[in-house]
């Protein structure tokens, strides 16, 4: 065999020829590996040593430490060109601990640093988990794929346009569907925020800022939205050596490039005192990194000499690490310091400094703690003797949020209840921490959500999630029955539902069937009469702001009940619309006027549930359109098919045979409205329940509803998520700080 300039790369003899050698034969395996192989001999070629664009269980990507050359995956030159193009992804050879895509020569994005986890998995959907594995010897470091038994066909493709899509085949399409797509937004590409500067994708959208401590070199550029001269420093750094050295601490950091492993440094102190008494380090970080000569030690002090370029937030549901940046004091006074560890006589008086007024403070936070804790235990003992629930919630509170008779529950019962938070007992996780499966004594059933410490939702969404949950009573609302709150712990507990998310059904090829179509109707129903109640019925306009399938539960008869009331808001009586800096909802899901001016109302809840409508009758979810049937969004493919008169090509064909033809039109004819544009065009939730409910009367026929609008945000607002497509597949809810 030759190759197109006509050298060879291997040939064989016949069997039976005169030549001593013995026949070869290529053998296809069951991988997809072409195998050239003499009998019983070595491999003479196989395909997985020549990857293409494409890298699939069973290949290996290797590097070797002698001389830092290794397997990339080239991308084609266009879609229709299988020639090599621009863009190759492969392990960087400077670290061996994290990920290239480069454009030619040049890095044009990169992954975070690897965590020293020998095998990492990475959770497609309820059929489909990728394990990840690296082998680091002597020789190369490399790593490999594998999937979860029974997974669909899984393959990673580099794009001629320099991303890198995760790809799952899907038997009912007979079409590969994009389950993740890498770098997850525009901003995300190489040191595109300049030096100093970072990519916040935690924001909606994805933005660039300033690490903490510095500020951008030109004020009219980066607002112009050119941000290649990066940032500088608020305040010059004292003389090396010289008194008034901090850090600054960036938490949930997918950290800059250009690091170095500092291996002689074990704990976070010597790191801290290192880089502090090194004058060219900049910043350090104290984290679970590998380091391919290091074999089987974790190192954990990686520092930056020199500009720190292409760091990112990406948020503590992401992981990620602490940056901590070095800074003057001064700048250091506002925000977290790190008192400087002993490095000699000089340096501890300055750690004294720094450190006093910090112990200062935490003496006097600890003291204000102790008082509020002595009054809350003294006041919560006296009703417990007079054998009353403790109205926990306005007592936490003070305030006048109504009259709560709110039971409050042991935190050691329910530690109990959930044989001490054990792994079994887990259920599902989200932004406020995880969530568990517990039975109290007597044979209760509890789903207990847990305040992570670290969780981006605080004490104010636990309050807010507490208290409206409280106040709110419908069938089609999730029941909190207690709440707990114990020194820091800080739990909710709620009526368990065995079915857990909508999500985890609707979007399971396995399990999708269960949900047929008079089943699908009555969650589209409850859930609008749950909206409804919740605008409209209750005591309150309430106004949920997170709406999504995950957070929409199922009883034991699939029934829904909505959940997750951390971020809604009370309006008042006369209030209809109200505008936030903090837009909080999740990508897809969120209003156009939400999220480009932070305007929130009625109506950008009914939007979606307009898309989540549109999600029951696919049982495609919002966030995975990404490439399939050349539509960015699933909005947007639904409008296409109406345009063309095919919404009926919208229905989920795992129900098709269960579906009235009727009714899903008329569900999609409703969806396309409550997604309309302009949010005065959406229907209210009393509209929408009606036409729900009388759907099969004949004067609610698709054809009596206006028609619906398609409009240029739909479209923008597609490619946009096509771009960001979130990192990940979940789709967990986003806060984010914008402008009004
Ligand atoms: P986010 O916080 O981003 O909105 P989420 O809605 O998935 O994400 P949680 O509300 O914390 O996060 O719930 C996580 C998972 O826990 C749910 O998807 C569900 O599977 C499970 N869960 C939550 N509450 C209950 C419950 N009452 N009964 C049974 N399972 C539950």
């Amino acid at each position: 065999m030759s190759d197109a300039d006509g050298r060879v790369l291997w040939n064989t003899t016949l069997a039976g020829s005169s030549s001593p050698q013995a026949p070869a034969a290529a053998v296809l395996t069951n991988e997809g590996n072409l195998v050239v192989q003499q009998a019983n001999g070595p491999a003479l070629w196989q395909s997985f040593d020549h990857p293409t664009d494409t890298f699939i269980p069973g290949m290996r990507m290797r590097l070797s430490h002698r001389t830092g050359k290794g397997d990339r995956i080239v991308s084609w030159k266009s879609p229709g060109d299988p020639a090599p193009g621009r863009f190759s992804y492969g392990l960087d050879p400077s670290t061996s601990l994290q990920l290239l895509m480069w454009n030619g020569t040049r890095p044009y994005w990169r992954t975070p640093i690897w965590e020293g986890y020998a095998v990492t998995s990475l959770y497609v959907n309820a059929g489909t988990v990728i394990y990840t594995a690296l082998v680091d010897t002597d020789e190369e470091i490399s790593m490999a794929l594998t999937v979860s038994d029974g997974a669909a066909p899984t393959r990673y493709l580099v794009t001629s346009s320099g991303r890198l899509q995760l790809l799952n085949w899907n038997g009912t399409l007979s079409a590969w569907v994009t389950a993740q797509s890498w770098p997850p937004s525009g901003c995300s590409t190489y040191s595109r925020c300049g030096a100093y500067g970072y990519c916040d994708v935690t924001a909606a959208p994805a933005a660039c800022r300033c690490l903490d401590g510095f500020e951008p070199a030109s004020t009219a550029d980066w607002s112009a939205g050119r941000f290649e001269q990066g940032c500088q420093r608020k305040q010059a750094l004292p003389q090396c050596g010289g008194i008034g050295i901090g850090f600054v601490a960036m938490p949930s950091m997918k950290v800059p490039d250009r690091f170095s492993i500092d291996s002689d440094n074990r704990s976070a102190g010597e790191c801290a005192a290192r880089c502090a008494a090194t004058c060219s380090c900049v910043a350090y970080a104290y984290t679970n990194v590998q380091s391919s000569s290091a074999k089987d030690e974790l190192i954990k002090c990686v520092v930056w000499a020199g500009e720190l370029v292409d760091a990112q937030m990406i948020g503590p549901r992401w992981g990620g690490e602490t940056l901590y940046l070095r800074v003057p004091v001064a700048a250091a006074s506002t925000v977290p310091v790190l008192a400087l560890p002993n490095t000699g006589r000089k340096s501890s008086r300055h750690a004294v400094k720094i450190a006093l007024p910090v112990l200062a403070a935490v003496l006097l936070l600890t003291c204000i703690f102790f008082v509020w804790f002595w009054r809350f235990r003294v006041k919560g003992r006296k009703t417990e003797s007079q054998n009353k629930t403790t109205d926990t919630l306005s007592k936490i509170r003070g305030d006048d949020t109504g009259n709560l008779e709110f039971p409050s529950i042991r935190f050691a019962d329910i530690v109990a209840a959930t044989d001490n938070f054990s792994k079994t007992h887990m259920i599902g996780r989200g932004g406020f921490g995880k969530v568990y499966k517990g039975t109290l004594e007597g044979g209760h059933v509890i789903a207990v959500k847990r305040l992570s410490k670290d969780s981006d939702q605080g004490a104010e969404e636990f309050m807010n999630e507490a208290i409206l949950i409280a106040k709110l009573q419908h069938r089609n609302l999730v029941r909190l029955l207690v709440c707990c709150t114990e020194g820091a712990e800080k739990l909710l507990i709620y009526e368990y539902l065995p079915n857990k998310g909508l999500n985890a059904i609707l979007f399971d090829s396995a399990r999708k069937a269960v949900l047929g179509w008079p089943t699908r109707l009555g969650i589209i129903k409850g859930v609008a009469r749950g909206l409804l109640y919740l605008h409209q019925d209750s005591r309150l306009t309430v106004i949920h702001r997170d709406l999504k399938a995950s957070n929409v539960l199922l009883d034991a008869e699939m029934r829904p009940k909505m959940a997750d009331f951390g971020m809604a808001k009370i309006f008042g009586d006369n209030q209809v619309k109200a505008n936030t800096r903090k837009v909080v909802g999740t990508y897809g899901y969120i209003a156009p006027e939400y999220s480009t001016q932070g305007v929130f109302s009625v109506r950008s809840d009914v939007y979606s549930f307009g898309v989540l409508l549109l999600e029951i009758v696919s049982g495609i979810r919002i966030s995975a359109m990404d490439g399939i049937m050349e539509c960015p969004s699933l909005t947007v493919y639904a409008w296409s098919l109406w345009g063309e008169g095919k919404a009926g090509k919208l229905v989920d064909p795992s129900m098709a045979e269960s579906c009235s033809q009727d009714e899903a039109m008329l569900c999609i004819h409703v969806g396309l409205l409550c997604v309309e544009d302009d949010p005065s065009r959406r229907p209210l939730m009393s509209s929408v329940v009606s036409i729900l409910e009388n759907g099969s009367a004949p004067v609610v026929a698709s054809a009596s509803l206006p028609a619906p609008n398609q409009t240029g945000y739909l479209k923008m607002m597609g490619e946009k998520s096509q771009r960001s497509n979130l990192e990940n597949t979940n789709a967990m809810t986003m806060t984010a700080l914008q402008g009004r």
